[in-house]
Formats: C-alpha cells, sequence, structure tokens
C-alpha cells in the first residue's frame, strides 16, 4: 500500500500522540479508513461512534485503540515492541501475530503437506483484509495459547476416518485435512508439491445450519416466517460471499434450543457426507494425472500471486465421489443410513442456493462444475438401493423414495416463494456485503469495535 507522505505523517501522529505507539519501535497492526473514499459512509460511521461513545461501558477500552476525526479514523488491531519480537524476517511480519512464531518458519517456505495447508490458510488471511481484522479478533481474545494450526477444527475429519475399513484409513491418515477457507465455500481436494491436502470451507458449517433452519421451517405455521426466509438469506449470501465470516463474534440470532441442536446435528450429518466426498476424489485417484479418471487440473491464482493446482471435477467423478462417500465406509448400517439422508439435505439446500445465486450474483454466475442437485439426490439413491444386500442394509430410518418425492416439492415451494416474493422485496439490502440478523430471535445489538 502506498501512502503519501502528508498521510503517512498524520496516521504517525494520531499513533505516537493517541496511542503511545512510536512506528519506527512498534510493530503495528491496524486499519485506517479515509472519509474521502465514501464520505457517506464514513459519516455515519462517526455519527454512531459519537453515539455509543456517549453511554458505552467499553468507551474506555475502545478509546485506546480507535481514533476518528473529520479525515480519517484508525482501529488500532495489535502492536508489540520490536525490541521484544521473537526473531521474525521482516518480510514475513505480515503473518504475525496470526501466525507463531514457530508456524511463520514452517510455512516459509512450506516442507510438507501439511505446512502447505497451513501456508494457504495464512495467505488467505494475510491478503484479506476483512478475514484479517476477524483473525486478530479471535487471535486478541486468547494471545496467549492462540496458535493458527489450532485454530482449524479437525474432528470431524477423524470422525469420518474412523468409520473407513482400516487400509483406506490408513491412506486417508497420511492427507492433512481440517476445516478452513477457500474462494469458494465449499470443499476441496488438492494436489500439492508436497501430496494431497483437503479442505473444507468452514463457512459450509454456518451454511448447512442455516440452510437447515430454513428448510425445516418455511412455510410452517410454527415458526416467524419473516426468520424462516431470514434463514435461508443468511445461508445463500454466506455462500456467496455477502456475509460477514465472523458468526462466533457477532451472532446473528439465537434459535430456539431444540431447533438449533436439530439444524446442528443434521448440519453435521451432511458435512460427513461432503468430507467422505473430498477423501473419495482422493481414493479413487481423481486427482493423480496417471489415473484412469484423468482429473483436469487447473492452476488457481491466489491473490498473493502464487498458483496452485485445484482438482476440478467433471461430473461422472462427481457422481463417483458422491457414491464412495458413502460406499466406502464399513457396513454399519446406521452410518450407512445417516450419510444417505444428510447427502438428501445437502442436495435439497444446493437447490435453493444455486436458484438464489442467481439472483443475488449473476456476476459469479458460471459453468456449473457439479451436476444439478435434484438429479444428484435420484442418482445416488438408486446406485445405494442397487448396492443393497444382506451385508450392506440401512435401517428403516432411511427416507422412502415418496418421502424424498415429498420433500423436493417442498422445496421447489420454498424456492417459489424466495425467488417471487421474498427476495425481489429487498433485494437492495440482499445484495450488500454485511451481516443480517433474525428479527425475532436476535438478542441485544452488539457494536462493532465497541463489544466485539
Ligand atoms: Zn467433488
Amino acid at each position: 500500500m502506498k501512502t503519501d507522505p502528508g498521510n503517512y505523517k498524520k496516521i504517525k501522529g494520531v499513533l505516537r500522540n493517541r496511542f503511545g505507539l512510536d512506528i519506527e519501535e512498534n510493530f503495528v497492526n491496524f486499519e485506517v479508513n479515509w472519509r474521502r473514499k465514501d464520505p457517506e459512509r464514513y459519516d455515519q460511521i462517526r455519527e454512531t461512534y459519537r453515539e455509543h461513545f456517549k453511554t458505552h461501558p467499553n468507551r474506555e477500552a475502545v478509546k485506546k485503540r480507535f481514533y476518528i476525526d473529520e479525515d480519517f479514523s484508525i482501529y488500532l488491531q495489535s502492536s508489540h515492541k520490536y525490541s521484544e519480537l521473537p526473531e521474525i524476517d521482516p518480510e514475513n511480519l505480515l503473518y504475525f501475530p496470526i501466525c507463531r512464531p514457530e508456524e511463520i518458519r514452517r510455512i516459509r517456505p512450506p516442507k510438507n503437506a501439511s505446512d502447505y495447508l497451513l501456508a494457504m490458510m495464512a495467505n488467505a488471511i494475510a491478503d484479506s483484509p476483512r478475514l484479517k481484522r476477524i483473525f486478530l479478533k479471535r487471535w486478541e481474545a486468547n494471545p496467549q495459547s492462540w496458535s493458527l494450526s489450532g485454530y482449524f477444527d479437525r474432528v470431524a475429519f477423524g470422525e469420518y476416518m474412523r468409520k473407513l475399513p482400516s487400509e483406506k484409513q490408513a491412506i486417508c491418515s497420511n492427507i492433512p485435512a481440517h476445516f478452513g477457507f477457500l474462494s469458494e465455500p465449499n470443499g476441496a481436494c488438492i494436489r500439492s508439491p508436497h501430496g494431497k491436502v483437503i479442505v473444507v470451507s468452514e463457512l459450509l458449517k454456518v451454511y448447512l445450519y442455516y440452510m437447515n433452519l430454513g428448510l425445516l421451517t418455511a412455510l410452517t405455521d410454527d415458526f416467524p416466517q419473516v426468520d424462516a426466509f431470514t434463514a435461508l438469506s443468511i445461508a445463500v449470501r454466506m455462500m456467496l460471499q455477502l456475509e460477514t465470516p465472523d458468526f462466533d463474534l457477532d451472532p446473528r440470532g439465537k434459535i430456539p434450543t431444540d431447533l438449533h441442536d436439530l439444524c446442528t446435528s443434521m448440519a453435521e450429518g451432511q458435512l460427513q457426507f461432503v468430507i467422505g466426498h473430498e477423501y473419495a476424489h482422493a481414493l479413487l485417484g481423481h486427482l493423480d494425472a496417471s489415473a484412469a479418471y484423468r482429473a483436469t487440473v487447473i492452476l488457481v491464482p491466489t491473490e498473493s500471486g502464487e498458483a496452485r493446482e485445484q482438482y476440478v471435477p467433471e461430473y461422472e467423478q462427481e457422481f463417483a465421489a458422491d457414491a464412495a462417500s458413502l460406499l466406502q465406509v464399513g457396513l454399519d448400517p446406521a452410518a450407512l443410513t445417516a450419510l444417505t439422508n444428510g447427502a438428501t439435505w445437502f442436495f435439497l439446500g444446493l437447490e435453493i442456493l444455486n436458484a438464489s445465486a442467481k439472483v443475488l450474483r449473476p456476476d459469479m454466475a458460471k459453468e456449473d462444475t457439479h451436476p444439478d442437485p435434484i438429479s444428484r439426490i435420484w442418482r445416488l439413491r438408486r446406485e445405494l438401493l442397487a448396492r443393497k444386500s444382506p451385508d450392506r442394509d440401512f435401517t428403516a430410518e432411511l427416507y422412502s423414495d415418496t418421502d424424498v418425492a415429498s420433500w423436493i416439492d417442498r422445496v421447489n415451494s420454498i424456492k417459489k416463494v424466495m425467488l417471487e416474493a421474498w427476495m425481489p422485496e429487498r433485494l437492495d439490502s440482499l445484495r450488500i456485503y454485511g451481516s443480517i440478523y433474525f428479527p425475532t430471535f436476535r438478542g441485544p445489538a452488539l457494536i462493532d469495535r465497541f463489544d466485539y
């Protein structure tokens, strides 16, 4: 970033006089916003700040890190004295403190697949001011024991792996895998110079939770419909990168416990299916150039300019991975049934997502890499039921064809209301980047910078 000398002087002055930080002596992460970039929004932020500043209990703490005048604002994110910093090369300081010094050594340069995966995550944060800001807040909540690698959740991956027979388990345990970020909120199996890695977007968890909530409650009598469609909107916006990915810091509303638990456990089941799908790409050799299934591998340029190979699946391989996600696990009927039902819900949600995406983000519309969700449901069922045998069976919980058909009808009705009534009435606000909240279930509003 180039800053003109006059502005640099102003910033330096505020850091020194207001925050007591000399930038020759301190490594400081901070955000600057200039009024001239968007005067209307700036004035609005300034007004809100003044209003809250009069009464907010955290005002003294806020004053120590936020400065705003008629020209520009500074939000102080972290500061460390250079003299007390652990040894880090200046060009790697951009990763600090979100990466611990030993993590920076791991990723510059990565020496194995799991370092490679960590480097992908660290670069994604360093490249995105929004993510950086969110991660600095997470770091701040627990600076002593924070580590970036500790942040990423692996539990669900272990859970899926335990369902696999031992020879497949052995292969998969060598593939570093966890939740993280991707340019798109789904899953990916990536071939790195050090071996395969799997990432499933952590936003997918959030998406599934809200999508389930919306699908269960939309067009029912016993749940406020404005909240049901808000849930669907949050889910869709999440996937279209319109919703701020900070649900842990700024909750959108407290959903009644029973429903919350149900949506959470449904999402966990669906994630097992998605995780299995990514492991299936690896186990079926979809990433190996020499395999019979020859994957199209493209170079994905990242914001930092480095390129990586990402596997672009083909339709047949997608179907194969869907089926294998279920069939490669052991023969436990309960597990097989739960995965199959989870997959059904996953695809029902995708049907709403795909239709909404065309309206909310026509700019993102592109050639679909995956077949349409409803055909995936039927084809998956056909393949699975054909493999049914005395030693590979389902429990009575498996949805029947009639159940599935009636769910598809319902989803089509929800989709119709979403596209013809809900979205047209609030198109502008649904297309803006930010956060939306449940009208009925939101607790006291948290104020950005004051409360989190
Ligand atoms: Zn796939």
